[in-house]
């Protein structure tokens, strides 16, 4: 068996009479034994407001709530723990960048660089920016096989470009994005790029210093954590000069009846109670994937994505999407013209779970020629019998609807 199954409660329990197989990591993964004991221990033994008791739990509280942001600084080899700010997750993380950052340096003639392929999370925040600003989004272009070549988004880098911003791994396609290189081309004309770490932190080594990145958002929930916490990365004079977005407790120096000073960072960007089991139960997370070593889980993850592909193309009538190489943790197809719903509803029946929809990517579907895709997607519990599994799920599915049609 896969060495880190074992470490997984949920993973050992019948669906549908079947053993689960569980192909739905990047919509959320699931959480080491570790991971759940320690909230646990939270909650069962320093349950307590952070910084603002001077009591013992209170101080065990924040020092583990602390603690946790010293080891997402470590795990992505920020230079300063001031640079982490805690969020409910990347969706967050990356409305703080386009109200407070975006709202504030765009106007009308600058431009915003994206890729088709963003999740929504990553686009909706820089139409609202275009709206208010009057910026421009500038879409780079995707190749037949969804990825991006750099000598066509070169020209569209530009001085009137003022923020790129990117997925690092696509939540449909598992393709790897060439960030250090955007980051270059856009500094270069003086903008900032952010990215949308949510499906590369999880399953690879991410250096925001090595990469030079500006802004960088993540979930915790995708990468072994609890659910309702995530990261906001961001160098420190550009959060420095940044308003906070939430107003209230916790982030404030001086109140006076007509003014109000803020804490320095990270603080003035965490306004009320924090989120703080979530963010000892991602600093549990860091551990076990340290551990384990992210070297090791990048590379599992990309053994499997790649024998998902090579095995999923003995099915007759497969439609992949997306490159054969160069892809992580995610396969996306569909199968003749079956409604990929009703592909994971047969799969359930067989007790594998797998995600169809349009994923959150609906220009991306549109430039797929899709209303809607069947993705199957791995994390470091998973292995090829589980690939297995599902092909022989799948020639299930074919054979049933060949049944009735
Ligand atoms: N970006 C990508 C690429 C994602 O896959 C997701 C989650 N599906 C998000 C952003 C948003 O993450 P969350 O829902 O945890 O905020």
């Amino acid at each position: 068996m896969n060495p880190w199954k074992k470490d997984f409660p949920i993973l050992f329990q019948q669906v549908n009479e079947h053993d689960l197989v569980y192909l739905d990591s990047a919509a959320t993964s699931q959480k080491p034994n570790s991971v759940i004991e320690q909230v646990a221990a939270y909650y069962q033994g320093y349950n307590s407001n952070v910084h603002r008791g001077v009591h013992t739990l209170g101080t065990k509280a924040t020092d583990a709530y602390e603690g946790a942001r010293d080891k997402v600084r470590d795990f992505i080899h920020a230079k300063k723990r001031e640079e982490i700010i805690f969020t409910r997750g990347a969706t967050t993380s990356m409305n703080i960048v386009a109200r407070s950052y975006a709202m504030v340096h765009c106007k009308a003639g600058d431009e915003i660089l994206l890729s088709p392929a963003e999740h929504h999370a990553n686009l909706i925040p820089w139409q609202q920016v275009a709206k208010v600003t009057g910026a421009k989004l500038v879409y780079m272009p995707l190749e037949s096989d969804s990825t991006i070549l750099l000598e066509k988004v070169r020209p569209l880098i530009t001085n009137k470009t003022k923020i790129v911003a990117i997925q690092h791994v696509s939540n449909v396609l598992g393709t790897i994005n060439p960030v250090a290189e955007l980051a270059k081309l856009v500094h270069e004309v003086g903008g900032i790029i952010t990215v949308d770490g949510a499906q590369s932190v999880p399953h690879m080594k991410v250096d925001v210093q090595e990469l030079d990145v500006d802004f960088l958002s993540f979930s915790g929930h995708k990468m072994v954590g609890p659910t309702g916490i995530g990261v906001l990365y961001g160098k420190e004079h550009l959060l420095n000069d940044m308003e906070p977005v939430e107003f209230g407790g916790e982030m404030i120096d001086h109140v006076d009846l007509e003014t109000a000073t803020w804490k320095e960072l990270p603080w003035k960007f965490e306004g009320g109670t924090p989120i703080i089991a979530g963010a000892i139960g991602l600093g549990a997370a860091i551990d076990y994937l340290q551990a384990v070593g992210m070297d090791q889980v990048e590379a599992h993850d990309r053994k499997l994505t790649a024998y998902a592909l090579n095995q999923l193309q003995s099915i007759e009538g497969i439609r992949f999407f997306g490159p054969l190489e160069n892809r992580i943790g995610a396969v996306t197809f569909n199968l003749d013209n079956i409604h990929p719903h009703d592909v994971a509803t047969v799969l359930d029946a067989e007790g594998i779970a797998v995600r169809a929809g349009h994923h959150c990517c609906q220009p991306l579907m549109r430039l797929l020629g899709e209303t809607a895709t069947a993705r199957a997607s791995f994390y470091l519990y998973n292995d090829e019998s589980d690939i297995d599994q599902l092909v022989k799920g799948l020639q299930k599915t074919k054979e049933y609807f060949m049944s009735i049609t």
